[in-house]
């Protein structure tokens, strides 16, 4: 394509094995040569997608424990592959009804003209994905751009260096280059990446990096769908079941190490409740992990830079004289990192101003409920709000004031694996949603198609406009 030139300079060596412009145009022209992508077509996809993806599942899941050093292999079935082929059987199932061309009502003036909306493919799109879930958050946005009948391409990250490599592998023997084609390499071929013209560019990460990949989608006027992170807080209201919510908050806190876009990142309690709820969670920790970070179902921390940065968060705290509970210290795997609960700390720290993501919970108290909502809606809209009471109304006092990508009550996270519910962020955490219908919708064009009628009324609007300017 003509932009070619102009990609190929910003890229560094790791993508000397594929030239992104070409492997772009290539995709376009098979695009413009099958404009119609029918239901077959698309299920085949989907299903060739199924099974790369249920024989590369030993493979992947060994994978991901490497680049994480160490990660249970429960959670990679679960929420990698899992979740992705909950999503294709889901797709699988509907998508020909999703397909349907859509009947929509006339408005009087315009009878007897009919009117319909036909879901058609974008075209060329491209989705860029992070290291936390690396399976899931690849796939998981291309089983959607595939069952809308798309060509992908895809940029995974090169924290799982390991991984990325295997879903290549995986997606080059599944799909020809203009279905699906993989692009490894880090930051500077992302940038590459993002700049070139895609009809769609879907992008899942920090919020920071998604700012710059909306501006350079901006260039091309290319949409995007923007899956970003925040600090999403879990409410303790006076009727909650303490227990209850410490064993949960500490499932969603534990999982992967914290290292899950919508993992609770601090806690507000009642006051008076405060130790309780420290008591409630430290012992759901302890529960779960009795020999300590050191237990096989506990997960180590991505990078030694990211450890760094927690510890650094913890040191912050301690210096500041700020109680702390930890889960004992790790001893052998050097990356994996204590389960922490941090009492009440001051506000300017770094672990209450950045998003965590890791194994460190602070625990705020408030005075009144009005005190903890005024605390959470000044902030930006998070990715997930959790909010923890037995009592209806104190659950809608939540649910009707707060804005957030999505919320679940009484538990943590677990919105997040309903193919039925759109999944997305608001504001700083993200735009556009997925999932189920609402991915397939996100990556298809919603073409309004009106058919006028033979007869019809409109020989009114016509000029001469006679009638018209005699009744003004
Ligand atoms: P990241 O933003 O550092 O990286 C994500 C991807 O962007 C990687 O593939 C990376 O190579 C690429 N990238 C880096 N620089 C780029 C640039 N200039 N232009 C284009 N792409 C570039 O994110 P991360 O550290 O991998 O993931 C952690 C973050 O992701 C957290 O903030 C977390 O909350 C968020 N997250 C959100 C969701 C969600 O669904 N909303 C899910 C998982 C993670």
């Amino acid at each position: 394509g003509t932009i070619a030139g102009s990609i190929t300079g910003n890229i560094a060596g790791d993508i000397t094995d594929a030239n992104l412009s070409d492997l772009f145009a290539q995709q376009q022209s098979a695009q413009r040569a099958a404009p119609v992508v029918p239901l077959e077509v698309r299920l085949d996809r989907l299903t060739r997608l199924q099974e790369a993806l249920v024989k590369a599942e030993p493979a992947l899941v060994a994978a991901i424990s490497e680049d994480f050093t160490y990660r249970p292999a429960l959670e990679s079935r679960l929420y990698d592959i899992d979740l992705v082929l909950g999503e294709i059987r889901h797709a699988k199932r509907h998508l020909k009804r999703w397909m349907r061309v859509r009947r929509a009502p006339v408005p009087l003036i315009y009878k007897p003209a009919r009117a319909e909306i036909r879901p058609q493919p974008l075209g060329v799109v491209g989705i860029i994905s992070p290291w936390n879930f690396p399976v899931q958050l690849a796939l998981s946005p291309m089983v959607a751009a595939l069952a809308a009948g798309n060509r992908v391409m895809l940029k995974p990250s090169e924290l799982t260096p390991r991984c990325s490599a295997l879903l290549k592998d995986m997606l080059s023997g599944a799909f020809s280059p203009d279905e699906v084609a993989t692009v490894t390499g880090g930051p500077e071929v992302a940038r590459a990446f993002s700049a070139l013209p895609f009809d769609h560019l879907f992008f899942t990460g920090s919020t920071a990096v998604g700012r710059k990949v909306a501006e350079a989608a901006a260039r091309n006027l290319t949409p995007v769908t923007l899956e970003l992170g925040g600090k999403s807080p879990a409410i303790i209201m006076p009727s909650a079941d303490l227990d209850r919510a410490g064993r949960r908050i500490a499932w969603g806190k534990a999982m992967n190490a914290g290292q899950v876009c919508v993992a609770p990142d601090y806690v507000l309690v009642p006051r008076k409740k405060m130790l309780l709820m420290a008591d409630a969670i430290m012992g759901a920790f302890m529960h779960y992990f009795a020999q300590g970070p050191e237990s096989p179902d506990y997960a180590a921390i991505i990078s030694e830079r990211h450890h760094a940065r927690l510890e650094a968060m913890v040191k912050e705290a301690e210096a500041r004289g700020v109680t702390l509970f930890r889960l004992d210290e790790a001893l052998g795997d050097a990356r994996k990192f204590a389960p922490t609960v941090v009492l009440d700390p001051p506000h300017d720290l770094a672990l209450m101003q950045e998003e965590i993501f890791g194994p460190i919970l602070p625990i705020l108290p408030y005075d009144d409920p009005q005190e903890a909502l005024d605390f959470v809606t000044k902030r930006d809209h998070p990715l997930a709000l959790y909010v923890f009471a037995e009592d209806r109304e104190e659950q809608e006092f939540w649910l009707e004031n707060t804005r957030s990508g999505g919320v679940t009550v009484n538990d943590t996270a677990i919105h997040v694996g309903f193919a039925t519910l759109p999944f997305g962020g608001v504001g700083p955490s993200g735009q556009g949603v997925y999932h189920g219908r609402y991915g397939f919708e996100t990556f298809s064009h919603l073409k309004p198609v009106v058919r006028q009628a033979k007869h019809n009324g409109m020989s009114i609007a016509e000029p001469p406009f006679k009638g018209w300017r005699k009744r003004a």
